[in-house]
């Protein structure tokens, strides 16, 4: 505990994977609950949580979980919120609130909000942080450090209620904003859904040449290749649900996008040096300004080490 009165009294966690386990140990680092309890869907990942020692109960079912529970997040994949809502919904305290994690917005508010009762506030979320891996082992405290946490209340939320989940996940690092459901879809297929998307087909696309070996394409990977299968190897049950329930955003933005990719394709078969060029150094700009506003580093190959190159003492 960091000397400051927990947030909230009794924080439940409904699933244990990257996110769920990350938020755990930010919490508990922070102190912003007195108690943490956790539950996970099958028995194996409940007997591991429970090994961490990172929260102070886990237990077997949803239900048990939320009882007494100030905040209860969900941290599970979007495809499962509405059925956990339904089966949480007659256990809520009254006044508590009751969040998510997923990484779309619209679908889980449409699924969710007809169970919740009216005497607990609904504030849906979405740290925009992650990594390529999954499960009770992946998370870290450190996760939601500079990252953007977007908050989207359905109208007419309890604004104290939105001010306890926005210090919460600030507290955790997190820099926080409020926007509706439609429009954090939009901006989140093109920035998280689209780019992932272009990952699964690359890497697919590499896997079944036939001109070129895999081993090739393995060995050669660090001409590019090998930044997407990062991207690519982002977990299937989250990205299934994910696409399945972001259909029109994403649609909307590959549309946009295959028309912008037929503009480059005609360039290069027309030999049209002044618009790639052109095109390369508008997107050079864009790189940099990420860089900028410290959402990504400048350091060399992403800041990979290099030990075998580094300096030898005179
Ligand atoms: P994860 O590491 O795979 O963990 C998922 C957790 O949900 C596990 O504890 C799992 O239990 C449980 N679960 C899976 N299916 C379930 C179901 N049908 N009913 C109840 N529980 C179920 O996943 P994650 O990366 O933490 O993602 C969780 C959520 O965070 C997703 O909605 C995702 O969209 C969102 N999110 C992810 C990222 C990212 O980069 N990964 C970033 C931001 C937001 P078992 O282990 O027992 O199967």
């Amino acid at each position: 505990m960091n000397g400051v009165a927990p947030q909230f009294a009794r924080l439940a966690l409904i699933g244990f994977g990257l996110i769920g386990g990350s938020i755990a140990r930010a919490a508990r680092a922070q102190g912003l609950a007195a108690e943490i309890i956790t539950t996970a869907r099958s028995e194996k990942t409940r007997a591991r949580v429970a090994e961490l020692g990172v929260v102070d109960r886990v237990v077997d079912t949803n239900v048990e979980a939320v009882r007494d529970a100030d905040l209860v997040i969900l941290c599970i994949p979007v495809g499962a919120c509405g059925a956990v809502a339904q089966e949480i919904a007659a256990h809520l305290k009254p006044g508590a609130i009751v969040s998510d994690v997923g990484s779309v917005k619209g679908a889980v508010v449409k699924d969710m909000a007809p169970h919740l009762p009216k005497h607990v506030h609904f504030v849906p979320a979405h740290p925009v942080a992650g990594t390529e891996h999954s499960g009770p082992d992946s998370g870290f405290a450190e996760l939601f450090i500079n990252r953007w946490c977007i908050l989207t209340p359905p109208e007419g939320t309890d604004a104290g209620a939105v001010d306890r989940l926005r210090a919460f996940w600030a507290a955790m690092g997190a820099k926080v904003e409020v926007m509706t459901p439609e429009h954090h879809d939009l901006v989140l297929a093109i920035t998280s859904h689209l780019p992932h998307l272009i990952a699964y087909t690359i890497v697919g696309t590499a896997d079944e040449l036939a001109q070129v070996t895999s081993s090739e394409v393995i060995k050669f990977s660090a001409g590019g290749f090998r930044d997407f299968t990062r991207i690519a190897a982002s977990d299937p049950t989250m990205w299934r649900d994910v696409f399945l329930a972001n259909k029109d955003a994403v649609l909307e933005m590959l549309g946009t996008f295959n028309e912008d990719l037929a503009k480059l394709t005609r360039a290069i078969r027309r030999g049209d040096g002044e618009a790639l060029f052109d095109h390369f150094t508008r997107t050079r700009a864009i790189r940099r300004g990420i860089v900028e506003i410290g959402q990504d580093s400048a350091a060399p190959d992403f800041g990979r080490p290099h030990p075998q190159l580094q300096k030898k003492p005179d």
